[in-house]
């Protein structure tokens, strides 16, 4: 049969397999935490000119830092009990608790365990992060970290690979 033959009803909604009907909504939340960090990009494997040149002022050899806020989102059918996909008072908890106490007021590039041998760029920080929330959070709940350098500059990472 060709396909233009296929009669019309054989696409009605009542003849889709199980799988393709609409199933659990799927809905986002986020929480928002605030850190103040001090740190310095610089890759000890290129020269002083090199880095200067790659980080600018973010090479200053004596530091400098940024209030950063970081957002973290989750995805997931709401819990049919409690209508929450999960309590952001816990969520704000896990972020205090993994993310916050380790690096607010720290030095990134010498203060925290997780972030040891790590160029602390906003774009490793997402996923070193990520990490260390995934390892917390019930399974497939993770969707999103966001961490804003500056009100101007954000990186975001969702658990992908390139
Ligand atoms: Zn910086």
């Amino acid at each position: 049969m060709l396909w233009f033959l296929v009669p019309f009803e054989l696409f009605s909604n009542n003849q889709l397999p199980p799988s393709a009907k609409p199933s659990t909504p799927r809905v986002y939340v986020t929480r928002q935490v605030h850190f103040n960090a001090a740190h310095r990009l610089h890759n000890a494997a290129f020269d002083d000119a090199w880095n200067q040149k790659t980080y600018g002022h973010c090479n200053h050899p004596n530091w400098h830092g940024h209030n950063y806020v970081l957002e973290v989102t989750l995805a997931g059918p709401p819990d049919p009990n409690t209508g929450y996909l999960m309590d952001l008072g816990e969520l704000n908890r896990m972020l205090q608790e993994q993310i916050v106490a380790k690096c607010d007021h720290r030095n990134l590039n010498m203060d925290v365990d997780f972030l040891q041998g790590i160029i602390p760029s906003s774009e490793n920080l997402v996923i070193a992060f990520w990490n260390e929330l995934a390892r917390v959070l019930p399974p497939h709940l993770l969707h999103r970290v966001r961490l804003w350098e500056t009100p101007r500059n954000m990186a975001e990472y969702l658990g992908e690979t390139a």
